[in-house]
C-alpha cells in the first residue's frame, strides 16, 4: 500500500490506522474525513529531530496550518513543541482559542489588512512575515499605536522555479509574494525595516513552492538566501538570526510518486548550507522550515458512499459518490492525482474502470478519472487516500452541501475533532 497506515482485513475491508473503514463509515456516516493522529506526530518528530540533528541549535519546523486547520491540530502541534504558520484572522482565532502559545506563531500573507495586523498583534503573534513595503509601514504604524515592538521576517523571492504546478509555484521573481532580490527590492526592504522604530527584524523567509520531490530547489534557494544574508551583512552590518526555508516537500499520492525520506532531504539541505556558510565566512542562522502537506497529507483519508453507477456503453463509466469538489476541490483545481480504493471490497479484483465523481452541478466535479475498481454497487464505501492536506481547509459550501466531520484515529480509539455540519449550520447567518 501507498502508506504503512493502510491495509486490508480478513473481511476484505480497507483499514486505516488499524480501524475498519467500513465500520467507521457506518458509525459516523459519509462523507467522512479521517485523520491518523499518530502519523501526524510521527511526521512532526521526523522533521523536528532531523532539524535538531543537522541545523544550528534553535532550528525548528513550523506547521503551515493552511494545510489542515482545526482547534485539535493546534493542540497536537503545541504538545509536539513546534511552531505554527497562520495566514488569517480565522486561523489566528482557532490557534489562540485552542491554547496555542502565540509567541511561536508566524503570521503570513501577501495582503494583511490593517484589522488583520491589529488582531494578530493583540493576539500576541510572535513574528510577522512581511511581504511588501506597504505592509512594513502599516505594521510599524499599528505597532506604534499599540505600544509594541513587532518581530518580523522579510519574505524574499529568491528567483527559483521548482518545476512544480504553476499554481503552487511561488518563488519566481514575478511572484505576487515577497521582495525580489534581483530588482534590489529585497535590500531596500531590509533598510526600510531596520529604519522603522517599532519593528525588530529577525531574519528572512523564502518559500519556493509545493509538492517538490528533490532537494535541489531548496538548496538553490537556500544558497541564494545565504548569499543575500552575507551581502546585507557587508553593506548594512545587519546579520540575520533566522532563515526560514519555507515548506513544500512532496508527498506520495499515487504509487508512481517517489517515497521521500524527509530526514535525508533535510540532511542534504544542511550539508549544502554549511558548505555555503563556510565559503561566505558567515555563521549559519537558525533554520526554520514550514512543512504543511508533508506533515498531514498521508495522515488523512476520505470515505464516501457510492450512489449511482452509470455505464455509458462504448464511452465511459461513472461512479457517483456522496461528496466531491465541495470536500476535495483539488482535482478540479489542479487535476491532482489520488489513489481511490473500493474500501468495502478491497480484496476484489479491479476489473472495472470509472470516473469517480461528486454530486455537484458541475461536470468538473471529479475526484479522479480512469480509476480501476472492482465493480461497485450502490451502498459500497469508497476511500480516497492521502486527503489530509488541503481538503478540509479547501472545502466549500457550493450547492449548500454541509462539510463532513473530521474524525481522529489514535491508538485504536476514534474521536470527533470537527463535528458534521448540519443544514441549520449552513443557514445560521441567513436573515
Ligand atoms: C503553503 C505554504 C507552506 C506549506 O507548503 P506545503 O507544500 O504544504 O509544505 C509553507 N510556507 C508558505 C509561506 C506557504 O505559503
Amino acid at each position: 500500500m501507498i502508506c504503512d497506515n493502510i491495509s486490508i482485513n480478513s473481511k476484505g475491508h480497507l483499514t486505516f490506522a488499524g480501524h475498519d473503514t467500513v465500520e467507521l463509515a457506518e458509525k459516523y456516516g459519509t462523507p467522512l474525513y479521517l485523520m491518523d493522529e499518530n502519523k501526524i506526530r510521527e511526521h512532526i518528530r521526523i522533521y523536528k529531530n532531523a532539524m535538531a540533528e543537522f541545523f544550528p541549535e534553535g532550528s525548528l519546523p513550523e506547521f503551515a496550518s493552511k494545510a489542515f486547520s482545526c482547534k485539535q491540530i493546534y493542540r497536537i502541534v503545541k504538545e509536539e513543541g513546534i511552531n505554527v504558520d497562520l495566514v488569517s484572522m480565522g486561523e489566528i482565532y482557532a490557534a489562540k482559542s485552542a491554547g496555542f502559545p502565540m509567541e511561536n506563531a508566524f503570521f503570513h500573507g501577501n495582503n494583511k489588512t490593517d484589522s488583520d495586523i491589529k488582531y494578530a498583534m493583540e493576539s500576541g503573534v510572535g513574528h510577522f512575515v512581511c511581504d511588501s513595503a506597504d505592509e512594513l509601514n502599516a505594521v510599524n504604524r499599528i505597532a506604534g499605536e499599540l505600544g509594541k515592538k513587532q518581530k518580523l521576517l522579510l519574505r524574499i523571492t529568491p528567483g527559483i522555479d521548482p518545476h512544480t504546478h504553476k499554481k503552487i509555484s511561488t518563488g519566481s521573481v514575478d511572484s505576487k509574494f515577497g521582495f525580489p532580490i534581483e530588482t534590489g527590492a529585497a535590500k531596500n526592504a531590509v533598510k526600510l525595516a531596520l529604519s522603522l522604530e517599532n519593528l525588530e527584524l529577525s531574519g528572512f523567509h523564502c518559500h519556493v513552492g509545493s509538492q517538490i520531490f528533490e532537494s535541489d530547489p531548496f538548496i538553490d534557494a537556500a544558497e541564494i538566501m545565504l548569499g543575500f544574508i552575507s551581502e546585507v551583512k557587508n553593506e548594512t552590518g545587519y546579520m540575520a538570526k533566522l532563515l526560514n526555508l519555507g515548506g513544500g516537500l512532496g508527498v506520495r499520492y499515487v504509487e508512481s510518486d517517489p517515497v521521500i525520506d524527509y530526514r535525508e532531504k533535510i540532511g542534504e539541505i544542511a550539508a549544502a548550507l554549511n558548505k555555503m556558510a563556510e565559503k561566505l565566512n558567515i555563521k549559519l542562522p537558525e533554520i526554520l522550515m514550514e512543512p504543511g502537506r508533508s506533515l498531514v497529507a498521508d495522515a488523512g483519508m476520505t470515505l464516501y458512499t457510492v450512489g449511482s453507477v452509470k455505464e455509458i456503453e462504448g464511452y465511459k463509466n461513472y461512479v457517483s459518490v456522496d461528496g466531491g469538489m465541495t470536500d476535495n476541490p483539488r482535482f478540479a483545481l489542479y487535476e491532482s492525482p489520488y489513489t481511490v480504493i473500493l474500501a468495502s471490497k478491497a480484496d476484489k479484483e479491479c476489473d472495472f474502470k470509472a470516473s469517480v465523481v461528486g454530486r455537484c452541478c458541475e461536470s468538473g466535479d471529479i475526484i479522479q478519472e480512469n480509476v480501476p475498481l472492482p465493480k461497485p454497487c450502490r451502498g459500497d464505501v469508497i476511500a480516497v487516500l492521502t486527503t489530509g492536506a488541503y481538503n478540509y481547509t479547501m472545502a466549500s459550501h457550493y450547492n449548500r452541501i454541509p462539510k463532513p466531520p473530521v474524525v481522529m484515529l489514535k491508538d485504536g480509539q476514534d474521536y470527533v475533532a470537527v463535528k458534521r455540519e448540519t443544514v441549520e449550520d449552513l443557514c445560521k447567518l441567513d436573515v
